[in-house]
């Protein structure tokens, strides 16, 4: 049975491509780009000689149908985009669920992706995180996404091009206030830079430069305190208790509890000590 296969393209250092992504490449029947001029080059690079065709925003509704007809025939096809995973702020999403309808079989050939390599080296919250890409482009509709995330605990990924990035910054602080933030630039390549501090200082930052080259904005989550949360004692050290018993070390339960009720460590570390006494 003939497949769509999402295959994920080097971000910046062509070592990145992974053995599998070569390989389907090779043994597709043609292959779906964003850009056939700049996937030439990369198949040109690894040797791989395979028809393209065509397939973005713009025509997917056209190209997409004939290449499901061609899947349907027999071929098999590689879908893939400018750079990192096809269909994460890229075209081939729409592919898929075309493909899904027809009972195509999608496989995805993993690899390199921006905002996962933006968030692990970010040193903010891995744990739970939102991807949002890029945000709407009029201020009315990028403001209005940045009111409904403000709530957030999640850590927020963004996508943002370099000649956006300053109002984006802007927009950011003004309505989620000066989170913690860090700012992956150029990842895998030659100049790749993190920028870590708060939304004003990198604002500040900016003030002097242009910005170039790519952008991944990785957002600390909201650290609020949770109003419906009752900061009793009993609620404090049975939060730090469950903590202990999920395996967590004492001194990050007690920096995570005092995080929880916006409270200093200190004060956890005294309710601890009271209750060992008693
Ligand atoms: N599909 C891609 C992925 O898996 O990461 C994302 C493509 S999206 C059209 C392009 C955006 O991704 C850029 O504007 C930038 O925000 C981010 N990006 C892509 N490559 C990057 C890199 N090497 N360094 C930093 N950001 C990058």
């Amino acid at each position: 049975m003939s497949k769509l296969y999402l295959v994920a393209t080097p971000i910046g250092n062509l070592e990145d491509i992974t053995i599998r992504a070569i390989k389907i490449l090779k043994e597709v029947d043609f292959i779906a780009a964003e850009d056939t001029r700049h996937t030439r080059k990369l198949l040109t690079h690894f040797e791989i000689h395979k028809p393209l065709i065509h397939y973005d925003e713009n025509n997917k509704n056209i190209v997409g149908e004939k290449i499901i007809e061609r899947i349907k025939k027999g071929e098999n096809c590689a879908c893939v985009s400018d750079a990192g995973i096809p269909a994460i702020s890229d075209p081939g999403a729409d592919l898929v669920k075309l493909a899904i309808e027809e009972k195509i079989k999608v496989v995805p050939i993993p690899g390199a992706n921006a905002a996962l390599s933006a968030l692990i080296c970010s040193g903010l919250d891995t744990s739970k995180f939102i991807f949002v890409g890029f945000l709407p482009k009029t201020q009315k509709k990028c403001r209005e996404t940045l009111e409904k995330l403000k709530t957030y605990e999640e850590t927020l990924i963004f996508y943002e091009s370099p000649h956006h990035l300053k109002l984006t910054l802007k927009n950011l602080f003004e309505i989620l206030g000066n989170r913690e933030t860090v700012m992956a630039r150029e990842l895998t390549k030659i100049h790749e830079e993190f920028q870590r501090g708060n939304l004003e200082t990198l604002i500040k930052n900016f003030k002097e430069i242009e910005p170039r080259g790519e952008f991944v904005i990785v957002v600390a989550g909201t650290n609020e305190i949770d109003e419906n949360i009752e900061t009793s004692s009993d609620n404090l050290i049975d939060t730090y208790k469950k903590f202990i018993e999920d395996g967590i070390d004492k001194k990050t339960a007690m920096r995570e509890t005092a995080k929880k009720f916006n409270i200093s460590r200190r004060e956890i570390y005294n309710l601890i000590l009271k209750e060992s006494e008693i």
